[in-house]
């Protein structure tokens, strides 16, 4: 018999292809009047068109989100915020614009729209990860859940393909920490396997053809599922390993989620026999051979090196992974781990005997 807790996440979903057209509708169903519209500078277009689109409900446009949430801007844009009387946040773009709008939300309370622009999933998730002078801090808090999202899929086609591929791997992350999650509730768990599931065959068809707009629509469905995910499972090993990588090197973010997918499978999965069936089933077995190969085939970077990581911070990471408890199927060894980072840094293969795993014996909570 099932025994379990269940938190919906408050959120309201639009996913719709043209989407973007209920933008002024959404504002005005939260009480705004004085949108402010927050992109990278990247997606300024985008940004100016919303803006555009909103018409009297815009206030004005904030262009200057910048990845892993950098606290001096924040202060830059809240300071617009403050000076057009913004009444709510409207986020176009991936992860860094969305943190941006919920690192306002956190200090304001304005409620938030976000139109994502790539898999990240971080629309769905209460967790806000901030760097002041290049330490990257993470706070999980209702405060900063978006209340709106609206998946419009024809914002994602303009994602170059080399972004498509590392942000759909690093949603695949997503769902497959919550099928090893410490207690994970049925629903949650359905949402996991039924977003392995859909990334998995969307992305190869994104690939080939990046205009296909079913294949753009599955990924971006994938991606909300795997968000959902992580905000309700939480996060182990493979979001330890990528904050701490992400923060300490300023490694892009969704390319570190590419390259230590299939290590931290590897390492796990002796201990977590629901992940690997559902990914050995989407994929093929082993596991993390068949993730790595999907990856490597969808043009993926495959080394840490390759994305800027001296090899000096290989004992670094280690260390910093060891510090600290948090939930993870397999206790986290600080030699195997020196060895799965060292394994990543120079892309050999994922070690096809768990880096020294012994099988877990009658795993207690992790029924198939
Ligand atoms: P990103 O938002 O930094 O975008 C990457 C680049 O792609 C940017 O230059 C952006 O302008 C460009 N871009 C975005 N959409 C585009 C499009 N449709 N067409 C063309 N170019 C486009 O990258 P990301 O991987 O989406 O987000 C990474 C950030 O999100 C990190 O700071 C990470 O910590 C955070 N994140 C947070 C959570 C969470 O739950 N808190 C989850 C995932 C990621």
């Amino acid at each position: 018999m099932h025994t379990f807790v269940h938190e919906s996440p408050p959120t309201r979903v639009v996913f719709e292809p043209g989407g973007r057209r209920h933008a002024a509708r959404e504002v005005g169903l939260l009480g705004g009047r004085r949108a402010l519209v927050l992109s990278t500078p990247g997606r300024r277009r985008q940004a100016e068109e919303l803006a555009e689109q909103l018409g009297p409900l815009a206030a004005g446009t904030f262009t200057g989100a910048a990845p892993h949430t950098p606290v001096n801007v924040t202060e830059q844009a809240l300071a617009v915020a403050r000076k057009l009387s913004a009444d709510c946040l409207v986020s176009i773009g991936g992860g860094s614009t969305t943190g941006l709008g919920k690192a306002i939300a956190y200090r304001t309370g304005l409620d938030q729209i976000v139109l994502p622009t790539t898999y990240a999933g971080s629309e769905v998730t209460p967790v806000l990860g901030e760097t002041v002078d290049g330490t990257k801090t993470t706070l999980r808090s209702p405060e900063v859940l978006p209340e709106t999202v609206i998946y419009d899929v024809d914002l994602t086609l303009s994602l170059p393909v080399g972004i498509t591929v590392t942000s759909a791997l690093n949603s695949l992350a997503h769902a497959v920490e919550a099928l090893w999650a410490e207690d994970p509730d049925p629903v949650t768990l359905l949402m996991a396997r039924e977003a392995v599931t859909t990334i998995v065959s969307a992305l190869p068809g994104v690939v080939s053809d990046p205009a296909d707009r079913a294949a753009r629509g599955s990924a971006l469905y994938g991606a909300w599922l795997a968000g959902t995910c992580l905000a309700t499972a939480g996060m182990a090993l493979h979001h330890k390993l990528c904050h701490v990588l992400g923060g300490s090197f300023g490694l892009p973010h969704a390319a570190t989620h590419a390259v230590i997918l299939p290590y931290v499978i590897a390492y796990n999965a002796p201990w977590a026999p629901r992940a690997t069936a559902v990914i050995e089933q989407a994929l093929g077995a082993p596991a993390a051979a068949a993730v790595r190969a999907f990856a490597e085939n969808a043009g993926a970077p495959t080394a840490l090196r390759d994305l800027g990581m001296p090899e000096s911070g290989i004992a670094k990471a280690a260390d910093a992974c060891t510090r600290g408890p948090y939930a993870n199927p397999r206790p986290v060894r600080r030699d195997t781990l020196e060895a799965l980072l060292r394994a990543a840094w120079t892309g050999q293969a994922p070690a096809a005997d768990g880096y020294g795993a012994h099988p877990r014996q009658a795993p207690p909570h992790d029924p198939l």
